[in-house]
């Protein structure tokens, strides 16, 4: 069992399957929504996510052309991104789990938007210039 929260507390979540696969995001949006380089997530299995806690503080903002962003109302705190489609499909921010996730990032998506001021790793991640593709 995976449990994760917010920064201030009042949102707790509990994930009852492994992680299915994490990545890095270095979008323009992901930049803007962190305030950082990029943002780390992990893909969770359909359903795998309960809030245990705090449902009434999250919020989202809902692009029109791409996943809502929930957040912690309270403090701020980024938890995850849920498909416009089937809110069950979610990617959950690595920094809000409590302790290991037991997943490690595999690649780099939107690298071509990359922050100017904080060059590339070199650590070996696969790198895509746009989106991952789905079966990556
Ligand atoms: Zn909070
Ligand atoms: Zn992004």
């Amino acid at each position: 069992m995976l449990t994760g929260g917010c920064l201030c507390g009042g949102v707790r979540y509990e994930i009852t399957e492994p992680l299915v696969s994490a990545n890095y995001c270095h979008c323009t949006r992901c930049q803007r929504r962190t305030g950082t380089a990029a943002s780390a997530q992990a893909r969770i299995v359909p359903g795998s996510l309960r809030i245990v806690q705090g449902e009434e503080l999250l919020r989202a903002w809902r692009p029109e052309d791409g996943a809502a962003k929930y957040f912690c109302s309270v403090c701020g705190a980024h938890m995850w991104s849920q498909d416009p489609s089937d809110p069950e499909i979610r990617s959950v921010r690595l920094g809000s789990f409590d302790g290991d996730p037991g997943i490690r990032p595999s690649s780099r998506q939107f690298t071509a938007y990359a922050a100017a001021w904080e060059p590339l790793p070199d650590d070996g991640l696969t790198r895509f210039p746009e989106r991952r593709p789905p079966s990556a």
